[in-house]
């Protein structure tokens, strides 16, 4: 007999710690849930001669039908009947979790809770008596600390012991007051009644129906008894009022409360050293100006840091591309030259920065701040009006934001996350900053970092108004109710560091290896052939004298518009181009063919038009996957154009004023 335990809980809880622990990694086995892009982990794993399944669910705040991942791990639980459901409990923030406690005992599924993070909760100065915890709950309750490996073997004791047991039907430790109690009752009644509906948890879905969920309501259409649930469901208006799904939440939460009233031991809460820097990094005031600061300084470390990695990278390619020339064939010294070691080369300088950059985020992440600056923002973004949970989508888009977009699934309410799916490509990613570095040291000299830094303040000014306009116009409504815990601040350490500024520097080495690389023989055969003829003449030059008239009133002439034809492949791809059509090599010889061509102000309307325009293949596919739809995605496609041509225009008029025309 094999039980089947599904692992769930809010995010960061340290489920994935205790799965790894149940399950080690060469067990595992990673896919997607069926028909989702959710992903779905399992692996066995076998304690004391019991053999068990171990399934981990999607880490979510809670179970309504609203976001995808919460319907996968909701409709897992009722269909699939798990034997035993361990609920991972982080007992540092025990209110907002307890209350998921109760979404699972609705759900009548066989409880175990692991009151991990015991460690951190004791420095918030306080304990929980789990056996007091255990008996109002009525499900066995484990105190665990994950990473220190505390109580985890209780804990598969406690599971086997769930499983071979069996369901104590816990329901009945939910008391929700007396008028409520009946109004569920009335409905039940109903639901058990009914041949369709009698399979599901009755309790459960009497009080979704009383929520009026869109699944559930779903489900009650054509059945037998929909006319009598609607008639119950009606009733029910003169106890639960006109938002039955606020009142239901207010009673779990007194019920919370009126538990933790017993079980919760408060000791002298200790002034921790996370209390005193929050006192400073998220104050009201004084937030924004660190979060400015601290990013600034970030950039000028990755922009330093990396010059004289640069030099030398691209001192490696020059060499090699001269080398090239000495190849007899024209074409193949030409191809090899200028193809492969000039574009690419190229490119590859810019490794660098965008690892000393990763670098820096990853140290403000592991350090804990990073979640302070999202804290920050989205308080902002919420007082304004917009959904609460977007700024973590927001700040993985400057690594990439094609897993930006995917993390979007974590926000509820189609609208709030179709904005923030729409406005992601504004945020500036790694991508991009190539193209700033070359224009940048072309052109601005001392102010370089500052012009830089400006690019990705630019893309988060941008992508805010447009969230707030699309807010009043197309995709009217209230934002969901933001709520949001802080980790603990830490030393970040550089190995911990190191391996995420891998993680996401990787991929860069990977796209040049085989996206950049092709692109750059792509472009090379475009500028070069027909064979002979001058790069203007050449198909690229054809490309670029065709939509250049088009963008003369921003100071674009037909090289810098070809190039951004060919950046819609990867937006690194405009320095490669630039440097193909110039037909020099290295970073400072496009530098001055740039600086001998165009103004400052034409730099600066390149760097703002390459940050806005329409987003890279990769993200249009990524917009087209997640938002489901052609319409959206063309729209996106037209605002961002629209946008950085009308920017280009405001900065170009800025510059005119100054006298540079
Ligand atoms: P998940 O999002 O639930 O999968 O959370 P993770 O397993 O990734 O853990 C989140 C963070 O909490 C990680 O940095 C863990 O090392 C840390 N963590 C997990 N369990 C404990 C614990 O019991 N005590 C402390 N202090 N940290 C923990
Ligand atoms: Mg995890």
């Amino acid at each position: 007999m094999v039980y089947t335990v599904a692992l769930i809980g809010n995010p960061n809880v340290g489920k994935s710690v205790i799965f790894n622990h149940f399950v080690p990694g060469a067990r595992q086995h990673v896919g997607n849930w069926p028909g989702k892009t959710v992903e779905k982990k399992e692996g066995k794993c076998v304690h004391r001669g019991t053999e068990l399944r171990i399934v981990d669910l999607p880490g979510t705040y809670s179970l309504t039908a609203r976001a995808v991942d919460e319907l996968v791990s909701r409709n897992y639980l009722v269909e699939e009947h798990p034997d035993v459901v361990v609920h991972i409990v982080d007992a540092s923030n025990i209110e907002r979790n307890l209350y998921f406690t109760f979404l699972l005992l609705e759900l009548e599924a066989n409880v175990v809770v692991a009151l991990n993070m015991s460690d951190v909760a004791a420095e918030k100065g306080y304990t929980i008596d789990a056996k007091e915890l255990s008996k109002q709950l009525g499900v066995p309750v484990i105190p665990t600390v994950a990473t220190a490996n505390k109580g985890l073997d209780k804990l598969k004791d406690e599971i086997v012991h769930a499983a071979k047991r069996g369901n104590l039907s816990a329901v009945s430790s939910l008391d929700y007051g007396k008028a409520t109690e009946n109004v569920i009752d009335s409905v039940v009644r109903v639901i058990k009644k009914d041949e369709t509906l009698a399979k599901y948890p009755s309790r459960w879905f009497a009080i979704k129906l009383l929520e009026k969920d869109d699944d559930v309501l779903e489900k009650v259409k054509g059945t037998q008894h929909q006319r009598d649930l609607r008639f119950v469901v009606d009733n029910a208006k003169s106890v639960l009022g006109d938002d039955p799904e606020i009142v239901l939440a207010d009673k779990r939460y007194s019920l919370v409360s009126k538990i933790l009233e017993t079980s919760l031991v408060k000791g002298a809460k200790k002034w921790t050293v996370t209390d005193m820097l929050d006192k400073v990094f998220i104050h009201k005031y004084l937030g924004i100006p660190v979060f400015i600061t601290l990013f600034w300084a970030m950039f000028r470390f990755a922009y330093d840091a990396s010059a004289p990695f640069m030099e030398i990278i691209g001192l490696v390619f020059e060499t090699l591309a001269e080398a090239a020339a000495g190849i007899p064939n024209e074409v193949l010294a030409s191809f090899v030259g200028d193809g492969i070691f000039g574009g690419l080369g190229f490119i590859l300088t810019f490794i660098p920065p965008i690892f000393f950059l990763f670098l820096g985020i990853s140290l403000l992440e592991d350090s804990g701040y990073l979640a302070r600056a999202a804290f920050i923002m989205d308080r902002l973004m919420f007082k304004l009006g917009l959904h609460g949970r977007s700024f973590i989508p927001m700040l993985l888009g400057f690594g990439c934001n094609v897993p930006a977009m995917m993390a979007t699934r974590s926000i509820e309410g189609e609208k709030d996350r179709l904005i923030t799916l729409l406005v992601n490509p504004f945020i500036s990613c790694g991508a991009r900053l190539p193209v700033y570095i070359l224009i940048a040291g072309a052109f601005f000299g001392a102010m370089a970092t500052a012009a830089v830094w400006s690019m990705y303040f630019l893309g988060i000014v941008v992508a805010i108004l447009l969230a707030l306009l699309l807010r009043k116009t197309l995709l009217k409504g209230e934002p969901a109710p933001f709520i949001m815990e802080l980790p603990l601040y830490k030393t970040p350490t550089i190995r911990a560091s190191v391996t995420h500024m891998w993680e996401r520097g990787v991929h860069f080495l990977k796209k040049a290896g085989t996206y950049l690389l092709a692109g750059a023989v792509i472009l090379w055969f475009l500028s070069t052939f027909p064979w002979g003829a001058e790069v203007e003449m050449s198909y690229t030059g054809q490309i670029g004298h065709l939509f250049a008239p088009l963008f003369a009133p921003l100071g674009f002439d037909w090289r810098i518009v070809a190039s951004l034809v060919f950046a819609l492949l990867a937006k690194e791809i405009a320095v490669e181009a630039l440097g193909i059509i110039y037909a020099v090599e290295g970073e400072t010889a496009i530098a001055g063919a740039l600086v001998s061509s165009y103004n400052p102000v034409v730099g600066f309307t390149l760097m703002a038009f390459t940050l806005l325009y329409i987003p890279c293949v990769a993200t249009i596919g990524t917009m087209k996957k997640e938002s489901g739809s052609w319409k959206w995605t063309i729209f996106q496609i037209v605002l961002t154009l629209v946008v950085a041509y009308v920017v280009g225009l405001v900065i170009t008029g800025i510059g005119a004023m100054l006298g540079y025309t």
